[in-house]
């Protein structure tokens, strides 16, 4: 069957595992591969990782077991779900005490909670790790958020930090936490992610439709904005996006493609955990909620023969038009802030009720580079926890509330510039919202909170006496 040559072994060779290996190869580990299909072992083994004397092969999980060095290191990077329990069972019976299975899917984080608990049962240290950077990532240095048995993370630090990302030459991998923790924070990573990518669409919808730039000058708009806080992978592959033309027209090929936004899931998963935690994260609920409402696009195109929108407005003069671009800069920034702020309060909320000591600077700098949410911006978030380690809100941090504070009359601006042109813009307007109803002392809630009592008999608390005493008030002087 072969010898334990291998530092580390991994299963599932599609786009993410195949670059993986070629990436920890690079590094000067040896690895054991298989795959559900043995075939694609083989092409493996024949093309991309030809002359690769480190990339073992195996066409049985008992030969890749055998090809492992002790304490035998296993990762499964397949498709997330019911593919991971049936690996772990395989690997079971060919596993001894104090192997260790990290599992680098986009599993859900309650799954990842369960599978450590089952696999210590069998004397294993499993670890959910969030994998982020896509291929070129997975390849060349990914963002990597490794969770669950804390036994394991010694025994993985060397492979997994090697072949993360760097900046400044720190590594964008470290541990995150007990548990789920690893991919709960790779969850809330693909949310803001939609939360990004949503706030940047609806600016481009508002250059576009708003100020009638062409899609080039957008393009270059955005490369502009590349060179200021806004610097992130997002803002430059949106440059490089919009100025490429499609080979057959000759067109943008962003304007030929349909706009039905699909998704697979994570983006929903930090929006129930956020019900679920209690925990206002709108912004990404809203960009959720956009992609579905994209995904309507027979409706939507009735509804535009039906529903009428404001006047149409006259064109902005050049001068105005090139100061609403700055406006929309600001607007796009402090609206970014208010999204990360938001994820950090879900992770905060998180941690409480799972019990999970989340290092939050840690956390971002995980974040700053490999991934697809990397950014200049991240390295601040990182300054702000290391600053204060106990920042209550990163709203609050003397950094992000200036910002706000040169951003906020340039924001209110662009939502009224959107609405009063009907150009819908829920991930900018719902940050605004939540900005002013968090930086509220008081709200309507003791018109809601008199509304429960009067219908329901909820009771309220009132303001002049003391705290937890409830009062219920017969409103309609009946019964
Ligand atoms: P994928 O398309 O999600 O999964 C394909 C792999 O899973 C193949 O090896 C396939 O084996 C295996 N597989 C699927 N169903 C299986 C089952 N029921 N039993 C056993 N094996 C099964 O591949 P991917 O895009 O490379 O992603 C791998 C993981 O990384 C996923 O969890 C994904 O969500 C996550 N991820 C992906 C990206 C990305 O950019 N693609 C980024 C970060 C994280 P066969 O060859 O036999 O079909």
């Amino acid at each position: 069957l072969g010898e334990a040559v291998a530092d580390i072994g991994l299963i599932g060779l599609a786009v993410m595992g195949q670059n993986l290996v070629l990436n920890m190869a690079d590094h000067g580990f040896s690895v054991a591969v298989y795959n559900r299909t043995v075939s694609k072992v083989d092409d493996f083994i024949k093309n991309e990782a030809r002359d690769r004397k480190t990339i073992h092969g195996a066409h049985s999980i008992a030969e890749f077991c055998v090809l492992l060095k002790k304490p035998r290191k296993v990762m499964l990077l397949v498709r997330a779900g019911p593919a991971v329990d049936s690996f772990i069972e395989q690997l079971l019976p060919f596993l001894d005490p104090g192997d260790v299975i990290v599992d680098g899917g986009n599993s859900f984080y309650q799954d990842s909670t369960r599978r450590m608990k089952y696999c210590a049962e069998h004397g294993l240290w499993f670890v959910g790790c969030g994998v982020s950077g896509g291929e070129e990532g997975a390849r060349h240095g990914p963002s990597l958020m490794p969770g669950g048995a804390e036994q394991a993370w010694p025994l993985l630090r060397p492979i997994l930090q090697a072949v993360a990302a760097k900046t400044d030459g720190e590594p964008c991998c470290d541990w995150v936490g007990a548990g789920g923790a690893g991919h709960f924070v790779k969850m809330v990573h693909n949310g803001i992610e939609y939360g990004d990518m949503q706030l940047i669409s609806e600016v481009y919808d508002m250059l576009r439709q708003g100020l009638g730039l062409r899609v080039d000058e957008c393009s270059e708009v955005f490369a502009a904005w590349n060179r200021t806080e806004l610097d992130s992978y997002l803002i430059e592959i949106t440059a490089n996006i919009l100025k490429f033309k499609d080979e057959e027209t000759g067109k943008p090929l962003v304007s030929l493609i349909l706009d039905k936004a699909e998704q697979k899931g994570t983006g929903r998963w930090t929006v129930e955990s956020s019900l679920e935690q209690g925990v206002p994260v709108t912004l990404i609920a809203e960009a959720v909620f956009a992609r579905m409402l994209s995904s309507r696009k027979a409706e939507r195109v009735q509804a535009s023969k039906v529903l009428p929108g404001p006047p149409t407005q006259p064109p902005l003069s050049a001068a105005d038009r090139s100061s609403m671009i700055e406006k929309l800069r600001l607007a796009l920034y402090a609206s970014k802030i208010v999204s990360y702020a938001q994820g950090y309060m879900l992770m905060r909320e998180a941690a409480i009720a799972e019990n999970w000591d989340l290092n939050y600077g840690g956390i971002a700098l995980m974040w700053r580079g490999g991934c697809i949410i990397r950014s200049r911006f991240l390295g601040k978030i990182r300054e702000a926890f290391q600053d204060d380690p106990k920042l209550e809100n990163l709203l609050l941090y003397r950094f992000f509330r200036d910002a706000l504070e040169a951003a906020q009359s340039s924001w209110r601006e662009v939502v009224i510039f959107a609405v009063s042109r009907g150009i819908t813009c829920p991930a900018v307007s719902t940050a605004l919202a939540f900005y002013d109803g968090y930086r509220a002392a008081t709200l309507p809630a003791n018109l809601l909170q008199a509304q429960r009592d009067y219908f329901g008999a909820h009771t309220y608390e009132r303001i002049d006496k003391p705290e937890g005493q409830y009062f219920h008030t017969n409103w309609t002087g009946s019964g």
